[in-house]
């Protein structure tokens, strides 16, 4: 059974062609661009050099026939024919509270996720163009659709609310929903299984440093807290995201510097974090090479970026009573031994110790705790599109 998972943003698509016998990718790439002068489609096949075609995509429908193309070409595809696509599984950012998890895509479930777009008004709509792109050209191929907030709707209430007059939860939905759900569950049970352990008796705590970044408390196998919340902007410090602040800022800003709430959106989303922070980058390899020449602003800015995460990792210890394992994941998570090392510094009382040498590592999946640490700490690559995959494949079966 091959699936095809589909990734859809505002001007983006990407994709991965995999097949779940081995699950293995026969095909990946992006089309980008799509609906802006200069469009274009990278196509990767494992093991061949990446192939690039420069045509005009009006929109997501025009991408996703160039995709088809390419998976079914003769020199570069990867399949004979469209009829070997088994399934499509679709990447959602917003499910609300209707979805806890992963659902076979009806119209029921279209409406919705056309109800969501309120909560996620520049990801959901990309994301159902994708869907019905695809809906117009494989009518009779089953979708899936796999949201970035489901895992996290195992969060109990106390970990959830804001404490924000009542009403205005049940009128808005305005309450803490966690992103990135897919990789939190695919890195705390890839975990469990690399430490030959049953999840449901582990307590993790996955921390995802990307771009976007999030922290999240796994007990059991169940998310009971995460670190980002109404939107992806609460939490930690992010590239250009400030995470979590004084919401009180926002009024005297607005007041200060004459800001509307498009400004101060634009401000928090894109301006700050460690960007804003340092003035010099959103990108951690340039942080890391100015603060390595002795830059004291990327110093300082490396310092503030991992005490926020050292801090919840303390405060989801306390929520579960302990952790067994820390798993890092995503491009800083992966590949920052400088950040690894910073956020763990000083916890050695707290049973983490990491062990230098092993944590010299680059992208690999590798345990890093030393042999007395109490609690085991693990680099696991994070691999949302084959979670997806995965419930795609399962729930067409
Ligand atoms: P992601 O959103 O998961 O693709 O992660 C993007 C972030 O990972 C960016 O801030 C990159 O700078 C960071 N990143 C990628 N490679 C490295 C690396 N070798 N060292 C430090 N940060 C990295």
């Amino acid at each position: 059974m091959n699936v095809l998972v589909i990734n859809c943003g505002s001007s983006s698509l990407k994709y991965q062609l995999i097949n779940m016998e081995n699950e293995q990718v026969m095909a990946k790439g992006l089309a980008e661009r799509i609906g802006i002068d200069g469009s274009r489609l990278k196509h990767e096949i494992e093991g061949r050099d990446k192939v690039v075609i420069e045509k005009e995509m009006k929109n997501h429908k025009d991408a996703l026939k160039m995709v088809l193309d390419a998976l079914v070409n003769e020199d570069y595809g990867a399949i004979k024919d469209m009829s070997e696509i088994s399934a499509v599984g679709h990447r959602v950012v917003h499910g609300g509270e209707k979805f806890s998890g992963s659902v076979v895509i009806t119209d029921e479930v279209k409406k919705a996720l056309e109800e969501c777009i309120d909560l996620a008004p520049l990801h959901n709509p990309p994301n159902l163009m994708g869907i019905n792109a695809c809906q117009e050209i494989l009518p009779n191929v089953p979708m899936v659709g796999v949201f970035d907030t489901a895992f996290h709707q195992t969060m109990p209430k106390s970990s959830y609310l804001y404490a924000l007059p009542y009403e205005l939860y049940e009128k808005y939905g305005i309450r803490r929903y966690g992103f990135h759900g897919t990789s939190h569950k695919y890195v705390s049970q890839r975990a469990a299984e690399i430490l030959g352990e049953n999840i449901e008796n582990l307590k993790i705590i996955t921390c995802h440093l990307g771009n976007g970044a999030s922290v999240a408390a796994v007990d059991g196998g169940k998310s009971v807290d995460t670190t980002m919340g109404f939107t992806p902007l609460e939490g930690l410090i992010m590239g250009t995201r400030c995470g979590d602040i004084d919401p009180a800022i926002l009024p005297f800003l607005m007041e200060k510097e004459n800001l509307n709430a498009s400004d101060l959106s634009n401000l928090m989303n894109k301006k700050s974090g460690i960007l804003g922070l340092t003035g010099i980058s959103s990108d951690f390899r340039d942080i890391e090479d100015a603060a390595a020449a002795g830059d004291e602003k990327a110093i300082l800015g490396l310092e503030t970026y991992c005490k926020k995460i050292k801090k919840y990792i303390g405060a989801y210890m306390a929520e579960m009573g302990g952790v067994d394992a820390i798993v890092f994941t995503a491009g800083i998570g992966e590949n920052s031994d400088v950040v690894r090392k910073e956020v763990c510094k000083g916890l050695e009382r707290l049973g983490i110790e990491i062990d230098e040498e092993k944590n010299k590592v680059r992208g690999q999946e590798r345990i890093i705790s030393t042999e007395n640490s109490k609690v085991k700490v693990l680099i696991v690559p994070t691999n949302e599109e084959l979670m997806i995959a995965r419930d795609t494949a399962a729930l067409v079966k």
